[in-house]
């Protein structure tokens, strides 16, 4: 049988981490064996509609690599692929269920209920629906249904015995159908809740592996007594653990680091985050760590999955991440990182002649995620004009006040007489100057660093950075900081 599996998204807006690595499981499996990956929006909850959240399921999973065999904007022979357009499917399969005494209308209201649910909670008891609607006389239903009246369908669990179901990764979990509320099927509005649409759906849908997230992994028992009732084959269950930030926190989206937006906005590369998440949960049964999808897509199995809770820990991510971007093509470092430089004030510098290789050289190997990158260039932007003229002693380099004043009125002329502003200009004449005087080459690199950036440590050395910032800069910040001297 050709294995099928789905995404399943609710509309939200956002994908949180633990969603795409459900998605990413999904899609491993069912390219692993050659099988289809299907993608379904689950929108019945018409009050959470989310304009553009769509799009937003798209767009990510096309970042993250995982492309789909069928869906609501591809179509496919099991569609429609978006809950609300499949309204009308829901109600025969419920009144279906009716007919065999599996499910029944049920039509109290919400004060109804409410009252009820106040009495036996007063004494202490937890309420779940009492059946009151089930033994209602068929006629009175026709002619309520027919005078129009409000109603739901519910479930009719047994008042006895088990609901059972085997999990990929948990086994057999079995609950006591005492314990089960007759859930609601069909709803007023005449949707489907999840509870039902996730089983007609995977069923008609051809789904036969569901991957989805442990919060449904109790529930799975009650829509076995559906498949049961409507004598389905049931699909496999794997329900994946979900993502903590510690062991006692789950990772949630209001620290901001916990949707795949955030971590790209925070400059995380859509391949290290994938590459990341799709081991934490999961191990490949040796300790490799870097893999690519299609690396993935081999090492992937069902029995790597793990049944703890795992723990999302940012800082090996962040270790990942740098990882990817030390490996990168510098060209293709350079695209990602232009963005980011622009977004810092210093496109132009970045896309001035010759100023791609500095900023290869400089800021790649420091770069851990993007993010990084405006705090490290900021000088580059704006110097700070009220840094301590005290930088520029400096032991080691031989450096005091008066040795940087002397420095600085050599260079400043000598530079100001340079007919090229490049990298190798600027290095013959300041390298060439410390020979011919005898001088150590930091000695006469430290004035000029601290001149031009106001700080002790930056990335790259004077040569770079005063090629970066072009003459006229340079040669402002040089003349600033020899004033400072004074
Ligand atoms: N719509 C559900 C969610 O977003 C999906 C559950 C499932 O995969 O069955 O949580």
């Amino acid at each position: 049988m050709k294995v099928r599996t789905r995404f399943a998204p609710s509309p939200t807006g956002f994908m949180h981490v633990g969603n795409l690595r459900t998605a990413l499981y999904a899609w491993l499996w069912a390219k692993k064996n050659d099988g289809v990956f299907m993608l379904r929006i689950e929108d019945t909850d018409q009050a959470r509609f989310v304009e553009g959240a769509e799009e937003m399921v798209y767009k990510t999973l096309r970042t993250a690599g995982l492309t789909w065999d069928e869906g609501p904007d591809i179509g496919g022979d099991y569609g429609p692929y978006v809950q609300s357009q499949r309204k009308d499917m829901y109600l025969p399969y419920a009144k279906k269920l009716v007919e065999s005494g599996h499910a029944y209308y049920c039509f109290c209201t919400k004060e109804e209920l409410d009252e009820r649910r106040q009495r036996v909670e007063s004494e202490g008891g937890t309420f779940k629906y009492d059946k009151h609607c089930l033994n209602m006389p068929k006629e009175e239903v026709e002619r309520r249904l027919a005078a129009g009246e409000p109603y739901v369908i519910r479930q009719n669990v047994p008042k006895s015995g088990k609901a059972d179901f085997d999990d990929a990764i948990f086994g057999h979990i079995e609950v006591d159908c005492a314990e089960l509320d007759d859930m609601i099927l069909i709803k007023a509005d005449g949707m489907p809740t999840y509870n039902f649409a996730n089983v007609i759906d995977d069923h008609t849908m051809g789904v036969t592996h569901v991957l989805r997230g442990m919060e449904y992994l109790s529930s799975t028992p009650k829509y076995n007594l559906l498949y049961d009732a409507l004598g389905w084959e049931k699909p496999t269950y794997v329900h994946l653990t979900t993502i903590m930030r510690d062991a006692t926190h789950k990772l949630s989206k209001r620290d901001g680091d916990a949707t795949f937006e955030d971590l790209i906005n925070l400059g995380y590369l859509p391949q290290a985050v994938i590459n990341y998440l799709a081991l934490v949960g999961w191990s490949p049964g040796d300790d490799r760590e870097f893999f690519t999808l299609d690396e993935l897509k081999e090492a992937f199995s069902l029995e790597g999955l793990s049944k703890s809770p795992a723990i999302f820990d940012h800082n090996k991510l962040r270790w990942m991440n740098a990882e990817y971007i030390r490996r990168m093509d510098g060209a293709d470092y350079f695209k990602a990182a232009l963005p980011w430089l622009e977004k810092a004030g210093v496109g132009d510098i970045a896309k001035a002649p010759g100023a791609e290789d500095i900023i290869i050289r400089i800021l790649q190997p420091r770069t851990e995620v993007f993010g990084d990158v405006a705090g490290v260039v900021g000088f580059l932007r704006e110097l700070d004009e009220s840094y301590d003229a005290e930088l520029f002693t400096n032991k080691k380099s031989k450096t005091d006040a008066e040795v940087s004043k002397n420095v600085l009125d050599a260079v400043i002329p000598m530079l100001e007489a340079l007919p090229a502003w490049t990298e190798t200009a600027l290095h013959d004449a300041l390298i060439g100057y410390a020979e011919a005087n005898g001088m150590k080459n930091g000695t006469l690199l430290w004035p000029v660093r601290i001149a031009l950036s106001g700080m002790t440590v930056t990335p790259g050395g004077a040569i770079e950075i005063a090629a970066l910032l072009g003459r006229e800069e340079s040669l402002r910040r040089l003349k600033l900081g020899r004033n400072k001297l004074e």
